[in-house]
């Protein structure tokens, strides 16, 4: 497949900005190329346009070649850049699941792109047949997003997959609660599909959302291409040092989610003894999808006490629906105990 073909006519011209960092790449004594302070070291020096230090630990860490992996601020950034590389403004057009994480329309609306859904099934799954029956020519990209955010659930590895054999397009998985799923990351079959993209983020399980730093897998071709569009110092010295520290300490993150893992089980216990509660979903997320009996007026009664859960009553196949994140134990039980006063 032919990813060049798939790529807006302007950024194939595109001559990217060159910045001082791009023309010398070595070490030298004296920088007089950038018009930088020469007090206030470090912070007076650019930083990595290319973050070759933040990538390569997250190759060894993810097991992939540095040449496949785009960093941005935020895996927004890349949602954002997709479309200014592939979708051409009131031209192309791109297909989502629905219910799904809200960015995705807001930079198709901000690119003046099409968005079009096609809603998930009572199980909140997929099947290829569905979303490729709703796909036309000028379907350029496919957003999936598993676990799916707001109902928690993994889509389907197999449907995703023949998805990926069969559409003649950019396919985009977005793993941002990956770290909290049973499921095996997308990432392994990168060398399959060109078409590829896997986002991930150091938001969720690696507690960074205030860093931002968000990941991209995908083929050489299309962190080339999202590399040629984005600002040149997208991440600064901050975030990157920031996350290299907090590699280091893989082992405790690891920790940190098995304890989230064991918090949203017992979350989930109390939940289900609730009498107003209709229904838990399935989550592989550090996150539940709660139907009750009023969803808004238990979510405002809620924020009366102080405590904040997300109120997805209005969103698309969640009426009367809830989502509630996992805290700490005892965040998670001061929750029921309010629930428990406000519907006793
Ligand atoms: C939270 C979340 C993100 C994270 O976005 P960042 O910009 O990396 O903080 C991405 N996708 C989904 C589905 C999310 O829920």
């Amino acid at each position: 497949m032919d990813i060049y073909q798939l790529v807006r006519k302007n950024i194939q011209q595109l001559s990217p900005y060159s910045c001082a960092r791009d023309e010398f790449k070595g070490e030298a004594s004296i920088y007089l190329d950038a018009n930088e302070s020469p007090y206030n070291a470090p912070y007076n020096r650019y930083p990595d346009p290319l973050q070759v230090e933040v990538k390569k630990e997250i190759a060894k860490l993810k097991k992939i070649d540095p040449k496949q992996i785009f960093l941005g601020n935020g895996s927004d950034e890349p949602i954002d850049l997709i479309y200014r590389v592939f979708c051409e403004p009131r031209q192309d057009s791109v297909l989502a699941i629905s219910p799904t994480y809200g960015m995705y329309k807001v930079c198709a609306d901000i690119n003046n792109i099409a968005y079009y859904t096609v809603s998930l099934n009572d199980h909140f799954d997929i099947t290829a047949d569905t979303i490729l029956a709703a796909t036309t020519t000028e379907t350029k990209v496919i957003w999936l997003c598993s676990p799916n955010n707001p109902t928690g659930n993994s889509l389907n590895s197999s449907e995703i997959e023949l998805l990926l054999q069969r559409f003649k397009g950019i396919v985009v998985v977005d793993e941002a609660y990956i770290d909290f799923s049973s499921q095996p990351s997308f990432v392994q079959k990168l060398h399959r599909y060109p078409q590829l993209v896997v986002l991930q983020t150091f938001s969720k399980a690696w507690g960074s959302a205030a860093v931002r730093l968000g990941m991209a897998f995908a083929s050489e071709t299309i962190v080339q291409l999202l590399n040629r569009i984005k600002y040149p110092y997208n991440v600064n010295l901050l975030t990157q040092n920031y996350i290299l520290k907090r590699i280091k300490q893989a082992d405790t993150i690891q920790q940190q989610i098995k304890q989230t893992l064991t918090e949203r089980r017992i979350l989930i216990e109390k939940l289900a003894t609730l009498s107003v509660v209709q229904h838990i979903y399935p989550t592989d997320a550090n996150f539940v999808l709660v139907k009750v009996e009023d969803a808004n007026g238990l979510y405002q009664s809620l924020v009366d006490k102080g405590t904040i859960v997300r109120n997805r009553n209005s969103v698309q196949l969640c009426q009367g629906c809830l989502r509630i994140t996992v805290g700490t134990s005892q965040e998670n039980e001061t929750l029921i105990q309010q629930i428990i006063e406000l519907t006793q």
